[in-house]
């Protein structure tokens, strides 16, 4: 087996590892990447950007649906449900060919394969062309996958998960989700849209529970009037197949209830991708299914380094990105900020769009903070009645004493456009004060972001 010398390698090629990659030869580091599958890992070809695409196709035929009250008729609509998913797989290997020219342009060795530690710092790759890679440094980015559950496995024809979902032949007639997360959600809202009958079951007392219940509660609301049936608190029992369908037994809070379906998602979370990596040949701890890692990357093995899902929750593309820059500054001696965790944007691109940042009405009361709330509806903004999207809110949470925005919570129409305003305030430490001097342009969305601070201090102008 041959053998080459690296200062970094990376394993795994997805928004964490290609992005280390990236700023480590940027910083003049001989880099290697190891990647066994496909470069972008799970959010550029089966998750983040494929969905976009599919929920920006249900976006269009929303649109088109209600064009009537913008003053359109149209036609008959029809959908090519093969375009619709043939296009999302077009996105996906477009972004795919812009990482692998990223990473060429950058002089990243790239090696398709396997990577398993023999010893620290030294890998061996098991694929087309056996090789072993030895370096100071090595970052392990090899993301998460689904969770399974227990005696519901996705089969891939019958139950799906993801990649299953985004590539459906055809559109089930009666589609059973199970779990609320991002996930579970978007598919819900997607396949909603194109007018499948989608129940979800979700086991937690909220749909969302991650998000500010207040803000879940809004969006529920808005899913139930889309024609989404919601169990919370409630469990699949039983899913058994029968023919071309699935019977299952749902336990809900008013007792069992029978359902057939055609197709179920399971989204139950994810799990770090910590097996086969030869691990056990290092100090590396693992704690429930993800590496454990400091707020550099460093693991328990001086030299071997953990970012992105694999590293812990939340499993998020763009936490995963800038942990592997810190990370990898920090590797190159460089004086570096690591992220603040609780500073990260949440985004869910359903339909209505949900954002978030930092602490929830519920977690400031737990961490004893005392805060102002402002809150600012959607239909007393100018902009949201002019596009005909006025369902939705924007909440803010301060410091009570300091002022310091502590949240922000968001459903409606391009929240996920809007949510970074909020991650500047926040990442800047800014005060009602600064956020209320700022002159957000009118007319639009964002206005509502100005109110809803406004409204914390009794100031609100438009309700
Ligand atoms: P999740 O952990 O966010 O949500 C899983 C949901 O399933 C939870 O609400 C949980 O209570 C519920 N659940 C667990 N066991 C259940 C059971 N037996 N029956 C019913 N419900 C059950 O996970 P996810 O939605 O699978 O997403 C995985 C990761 O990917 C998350 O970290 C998520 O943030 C991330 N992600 C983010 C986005 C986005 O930002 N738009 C999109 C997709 C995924």
């Amino acid at each position: 087996m041959s053998e080459q010398i690296f200062d970094v390698i990376v394993i795994g090629g997805g928004p964490g590892g290609y992005v280390a990659a990236i700023r480590a030869a940027q910083l003049g580091l001989a880099t290697a990447l190891v990647e066994r599958d496909e470069l972008g890992g799970v959010c550029l070809n089966w998750g983040c950007i494929p969905t976009k695409a599919l929920l920006h196709s249900a976006d269009v035929l929303r649109d088109i649906a209600g064009a009537a009250a913008h003053g359109i008729d149209t036609g008959e609509v029809r959908v090519d449900l093969a375009r619709v998913v043939a296009r999302s797989r077009a996105v996906a290997s477009q972004l795919n060919r812009g990482v692998t020219g990223l990473l060429k342009k950058n002089k990243v060795t790239v090696f398709k394969g396997s990577a398993r530690f023999t010893e620290p710092r030294r890998i061996a790759v098991d694929g087309k062309h056996s090789v072993a890679l030895t370096a100071d440094a090595v970052v392990i980015a090899t993301g998460a996958r689904a969770k399974a559950l227990p005696g519901i496995e996705a089969d891939g024809t019958l139950v799906w998960g993801a990649r299953e979902a985004m590539t459906p032949a055809a559109l089930p007639k009666r589609l059973l989700v199970i779990g609320a997360g991002a996930i579970g959600v978007e598919f819900a809202s997607f396949y909603r849209t194109l007018g499948s009958a989608v129940t979800i079951v979700e086991a937690l007392p909220e749909i969302l529970p991650v998000e500010d219940a207040e803000i879940a509660a809004a969006a529920r609301r808005a899913f139930e009037a889309a024609g989404i049936v919601i169990h919370t608190g409630a469990q699949v029992t039983s899913l058994t197949r029968s023919g071309d369908g699935l019977n299952a037994i749902l336990n809900t809070t008013n007792g069992p209830i029978e359902g057939s379906f055609d197709r179920a998602i399971v989204a139950v979370g994810v799990t770090g991708n910590v097996e086969d990596l030869g691990l056990e040949h290092t100090q590396v701890a693992v704690e429930r299914g993800f590496i454990r890692a400091d707020a550099y990357g460093q693991t328990a093995e001086p030299g071997i380094y953990a970012v992105g899902d694999v590293a812990g929750p939340p499993c998020l593309a763009h936490k995963a990105s800038h942990d592997a820059v810190a990370c990898i500054e920090h590797i190159a001696g460089q004086n570096v900020h690591p992220l603040a965790h609780n500073r990260i944007p949440g985004c869910t691109y359903s339909h209505p769009q949900i954002a978030s940042i930092g602490l929830t009405e519920r977690g400031a009361a737990a961490a004893g903070r005392s805060v102002r709330i402002g809150r600012f509806p959607l239909i007393g903004n100018g902009k949201a009645i002019a596009i005909g999207d006025a369902d939705g809110m924007i909440k803010t949470l301060f410091d009570a004493t300091t002022g310091e925005l502590l949240g922000a919570h968001m459903v409606g129409p391009g929240v996920t456009e809007l949510i970074h305003g909020f991650a500047i305030a926040i990442g800047s430490e800014l005060t009602e004060a600064e956020l209320i001097a700022t002159v957000f342009p009118h007319p639009t969305l964002s206005e509502a972001m100005h109110e809803s601070v406004l409204a914390a201090y009794g100031r609100a102008l438009h309700i």
